[in-house]
């Protein structure tokens, strides 16, 4: 009796639901959340969900013949490894600080030949600016860089995706910018730094600023303090978890969202 009853209790619901009645119950099972739109194929990285304090610092626009030395020697005491987006015009230059940040185990980035705006050059010229980096990179350090990061952030949609899909690059942005080109002093560099890295952040800051190397640091000390773990851009990446799924929806809510054709900052 009570198996038929329940076998009835499930078929009655189906059954007036093919009908498109309204269901009996007074409690009807919500309607299933529609699938989260499919986002763009992401092809840039300004941070990355993970789970541990991990963050990555990267020092844009060297090598600096006097600071990315000094740089050194504060990260050496730290122990912190960061990340280097190089211009190429420099590092041929000064092939030999490559070579120390490799050997203390720092990464280089690409960070293209002489710093144009990437987004108003021909793509024949974006490859060049790229390839003869990536060549002096490995001229220098023995192996190619895998990060490539755009002058001013600045760059297509066609262009990410040859930068990423044709020449297999990682496109690096950031997620903190203490515009530490404006120079605005030190200890405002170290202060906006400390109130916007949080798990998982990439903090943008340049090697070619004396302020920049001032502010490092208490900036790390403060940093160390709050209990951050310091890592190369690439080891973020391999850190990386996935993002927990989004709160469902309401029903009608718009399924697209336009996606953001500005660059993060007019930094880089
Ligand atoms: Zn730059």
């Amino acid at each position: 009796m009570l198996r038929k009853f329940r076998a009835l209790f499930f078929l009655v619901p189906a059954m007036v639901a093919l009908a498109q009645q309204p269901p009996p119950s007074p409690s009807p099972s919500p309607a299933k959340p529609k699938p989260p739109p499919v986002p763009e194929q992401k092809t840039t990285v300004s941070s990355v969900h993970v789970d541990g304090p991990y963050i990555a610092l990267t020092f844009d626009d060297g090598p600096n013949e006097k600071l990315t030395p000094r740089l050194l020697d504060l990260l050496a005491q730290h122990h912190i490894h960061a990340t280097f987006f190089v211009i190429g015009e420099n590092a041929a230059q000064y092939p030999e600080i490559l070579q120390r940040a490799v050997r203390e185990g720092h990464e280089i980035g690409n960070h293209t030949w002489s710093h144009p705006n990437l987004a108003k050059m021909s793509e024949e010229n974006v490859r060049s600016q790229i390839n003869r980096t990536e060549e002096t990179i490995t001229n220098a350090i023995g192996s190619g860089p895998t990060l490539f990061r755009p002058p001013y952030g600045s760059l297509t949609a066609r262009q990410k995706h040859f930068i990423h899909d044709e020449l297999g690059y990682e496109i690096i942005l950031w997620e903190v910018d203490p515009l530490d080109w404006k120079r605005p002093g030190p200890n405002i560099v170290s202060s906006r730094i400390l109130k916007e890295t949080r798990p998982g952040s990439i903090v943008l800051s340049h090697d070619i600023h004396a302020q920049t190397i001032q502010a490092m640091p208490a900036t790390f000390t403060e940093l160390e303090a709050k209990g951050f773990k310091f890592v190369t851009v690439s080891e973020l990446l391999k850190l990386r978890t996935p993002v927990p799924p989004p709160t469902p929806k309401p029903v009608n809510a718009p399924t697209a969202t336009p996606s953001p054709v500005v660059a993060p900052s007019p930094n880089g």
